[in-house]
Formats: structure tokens, sequence, C-alpha cells
């Protein structure tokens, strides 16, 4: 491994513009507004080398092409004509080495939160945009319970002491409705008691782990006894398959 470091340059309310830097360079994740990681890279010394985009919405590329005034970098992202600042489109199973990071990234399509979203993992690394969030997961807006169930799934599948960097500093309020949903998991207190303490000094709670999600995280968790009877009590009715669970978890985190 390398020196590697990330830095949560902030943006808007609560989004993270994930910040890898090496030497004198850095490469953004999501960056949704320009202006902080303008400020940043100047305040650092640092040369951007490189822009990933892990799905369409504003708040992840709001900031590219003031960013490509500035440095004409590769940007990395779906095929999804809503960004037409990508560059370099990439697919499930796609392999790219940042050359000056000395990492190699494979790309995940992970339908759900929205349908071309996809993930990059490299260096023990997982860049997952709004899907999969600490204790939680995105929105809905243009997939559906399937989709999502079986894109967690398969980031699941990676190895547990993988360091998860979402979107947006969302976990307290997250690990509240793990709470109401699975009451008996004394993981979610201590995770709360943790990231309290991360967020009274004002620091973000982000990166997570795989081996944490799959611990506490309830939309990772639609196969346990008590996250099935909490969403079949919520929906009304016995729900018996995992993706039915999710779909009412869901349907219940946005009405929380
Ligand atoms: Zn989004
Ligand atoms: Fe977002």
């Amino acid at each position: 491994m390398n020196d590697i470091s990330v830095f949560p340059v902030r943006a808007f309310q609560d989004n993270y513009v994930w910040t890898l830097r090496q030497g004198s360079n850095a490469a953004v994740v999501d960056p949704g507004d320009a202006k902080p990681v303008l400020a940043y890279l100047k305040a650092q010394k640092l040369k951007l080398t490189a822009i990933l985009n892990t799905h369409h919405h504003a708040d992840h590329v709001g900031g590219n092409a003031e960013l490509l005034e500035h440095f004409p970098v590769p940007v990395y992202g779906p095929y999804d004509e809503r960004i037409p600042t990508v560059s370099h489109r990439v697919r499930e199973g796609d392999r790219f080495t940042l050359q000056e990071f000395g990492v190699e990234f494979e790309v995940f399509e992970i339908p759900g939160h929205t349908k071309s979203h996809i993930a990059f993992y490299g260096g023990g690394m997982l860049y997952c945009g709004d899907t999969l969030f600490a204790c939680g997961c995105g929105r809905l807006f243009e997939g559906t319970p399937a989709q999502m169930y079986d894109s967690l799934a398969k980031l699941a599948q990676l190895p547990a002491a993988t360091r998860v960097y979402c979107g947006h500093e969302y976990t307290m309020a997250n690990i509240k409705f793990g709470k109401a949903v699975e009451a008996g998991n004394a993981e979610l207190a201590k995770w709360e008691q943790a990231a309290g303490a991360q967020r009274a000094k004002d620091e973000p709670t982000l990166p997570s782990t795989l081996a944490q999600e799959k611990l506490a995280n309830p939309f990772l968790r639609c196969e346990q006894p008590e996250v099935i009877a909490a969403a079949s009590k919520h929906a009304g009715k016995p729900l018996k398959d995992p993706v039915s669970v999710l779909g009412a978890i869901r349907e219940w985190k946005n009405n929380f």
C-alpha cells in the first residue's frame, strides 16, 4: 500500500467531497460545489488530477465544470448523458488506475437511488455516493427495492475491512432510525455513542466499515428476524422476502 490520505471537503449542508491526496496530487469524488474544493486545493498547494462521479445529482457533479476550467483532468463517471462533463464513462467490471496514486479502482453498477449510480472500489476504499450510507441507504428516486437490495448485497460482498466513504453526513439520523427498526441491536447504541462524540467535535463520522454496516445497518439486515418483524408491523402485513422488507423500511424511513 501507499500513503494516500483522504480528506473530507465539506459542501452544502452535509455533503462530503472526498479528496484523495498523495504528495502534491489530489483527486476528488463527487464535487457538488467547486468553491470549497478550489479553496482547499489552493490552501494545501495541491494539483487536481482526476474527478470521480458516482451519480448525476447536482450535489455530486455540480462543481465539475468549474473545476475543469482550472484543471483539465479526466472525469470518470457512469454512462448517463445527464453528466455531460464525464470524459471516461465506466460500467460494471471496468477497472482504471489513478497513476499518481497507484490505486486501481473497480466499478460496480449499483442502481436504486438513481438508475445509473455506480461505486468505485480500490485500495480498500469504497466510494458509494448515495446508495449505501453509514447505517442507511439512499432514497429510491429512480429504482426499485429489488434493485437497491441487489446493489447493497453486491457492496456487502466486499472485504469486511473496506472503508465506506458515502456522500453525506447522515449517520446520526440513520442510527436513530435503525434503533426504531431494531431496538435490540446493541451495536446501534455503541455506534450512536461513538458517532455522537465525533459530531460533538464537528468531526465526520465517516468512513465506516462494511463490517460495521453489516452489524448495524438495517438495510443490510433484511434477513434478520427483528428487522422482518418490525417491517411487517409497520407495513401492517407479514413480509416474507427480504426485498419486501427493504421496501417497507425504506418507505418507513421516508416519513421518519
Ligand atoms: Zn443523490
Ligand atoms: Fe446526494
